[in-house]
């Protein structure tokens, strides 16, 4: 189809080439009930959708999960994105690599790694992980990323358990050899969302982090950058979401249904299309997803008449929904919202109670055939 001129081609394609994941962390992003290994896209089918990437005009194609070394086929598709001239960055937790599928990726041309690390304390990464020994794992793929001579990222989500250790994970990253850490405060969305009472640090807690990370920004600046996504259940305004529903990035699960981002489908009544069915450029600029909150024509006061609505467009629809119950909404978070008072009471009532065990993010097994 021909692109329309108002609305702008998207730049990130973000491939959940699988659920599969040996981890569980309990801030998992994925959805709840997770896509099986059956219903995945098949390699031939993925090289379509990144070819058609290309040809969309998007740059970054970030392979993610689940765990994207889960895939036997990782080497394959990251060769194919490097043929259509896609940068890649691998989204991974390490568990799946050693140095020899490093070496083989590194020769495949993928770009850059980013390593999540979940703590930088062994043992408590390993319980926020649920995998023990994960830590001395991710220890040895970083030293495999770096001495393959690609670029590191590491990502650290910060929640509850670690608060007090973020400044200590921008340290854990510079030894690791990392050039940028992530320092990613928890999104209260898919697991996190059901893990919410146990992951939520308090205001004093999550101001005292933020104020370490920034003091070593300025310390290590040129050493290593440090992107710092703030709590936004403690912020003033919103981020604007994936910079704008629909605006610059869209998300491809392990089945091939594409989303405008990864909790869309905790929002009802959308409708969905499939790379199985449809051309990645239809889905752009056509899907109903996608024109459903395209742009600000959809925009409720108090945004309608923001000044700041193409600033944050609102804020995220999934945060909308989860807390006020009409995706239409402003994301709950702003101060300006009607609804904030939510927010302010989920951060009090969740932070005063001692932390509840995680449920852990797992697959679901298929019922035993009797
Ligand atoms: S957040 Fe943890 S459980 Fe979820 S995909 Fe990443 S490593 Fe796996
Ligand atoms: S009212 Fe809406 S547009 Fe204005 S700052 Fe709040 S969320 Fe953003």
């Amino acid at each position: 189809m021909n692109a329309p001129a108002n609305i702008p081609r998207p730049v990130g394609l973000l491939a959940e080439l699988t659920h599969r994941c040996p981890l569980g962390c309990p801030y998992c992003s994925n959805p709840l009930e997770l896509e099986s290994r059956a219903e995945e896209l098949d390699t031939a089918t993925w090289q379509r959708v990144f070819s058609e990437a290309a040809e969309l005009g998007i740059i970054h194609i970030h392979l993610s999960g689940g765990e994207p070394a889960s895939r036997r086929d990782l080497v394959e598709i990251v060769a194919h994105c490097a043929k259509a001239g896609l940068y890649t960055n691998l989204i991974t937790s390490g568990i799946g690599l050693n140095e020899e599928r490093v070496a083989e990726l590194s020769r495949a041309r993928l770009d850059h790694v980013q390593l999540s690390i979940q703590d930088s304390e062994a043992e408590s990464a390993d319980r926020i992980a649920g995998y023990e020994g994960a830590y001395a794992r991710k220890r040895d793929v970083a030293r495999s990323v770096t001495e393959a001579g690609l670029p590191l990222t590491v990502n650290a989500v910060i929640h509850r358990a670690n608060v007090a250790r973020a400044g200590a994970m921008v340290k854990l990253a510079i030894e690791l050899g990392a050039k940028r850490v992530e320092i990613a405060h928890t999104q209260y969305y898919g697991w996190a969302k059901t893990n919410r009472a146990a992951l939520l640090p308090s205001r004093a807690d999550a101001e005292r982090a933020i104020a370490e990370v920034e003091a070593l920004r300025e310390e290590h600046k040129g050493v290593i950058v440090i992107d710092h996504v703030i709590p936004d259940y403690h912020a003033h305004y919103p981020k604007a979401c994936m910079g704008g529903w629909a605006r610059r990035t869209l998300n491809v699960t392990p089945t091939g249904k594409v989303l405008p981002c990864h909790a869309a489908e905790t929002i009802p009544g959308l409708e969905f299309w499939s790379v199985r069915e449809h051309a990645l450029a239809d889905i752009w600029y056509a899907s109903p997803a996608f024109q459903a909150f395209r742009g600000t024509d959809w925009m409720v006061e108090p945004c309608r008449s923001c000044p700041r609505k193409e600033i944050d467009f609102g804020g995220c629809r999934c945060q909308a929904m989860a807390i006020t119950g009409d995706a239409r909404n402003a994301d709950p978070v702003c101060h300006l919202s009607p609804h904030h008072y939510r927010v302010e009471a989920i951060v009090s009532e969740n932070t005063a109670k001692a932390a509840p065990d995680y449920v852990y993010r797992r697959m679901q097994r298929a019922p035993a055939v009797v």
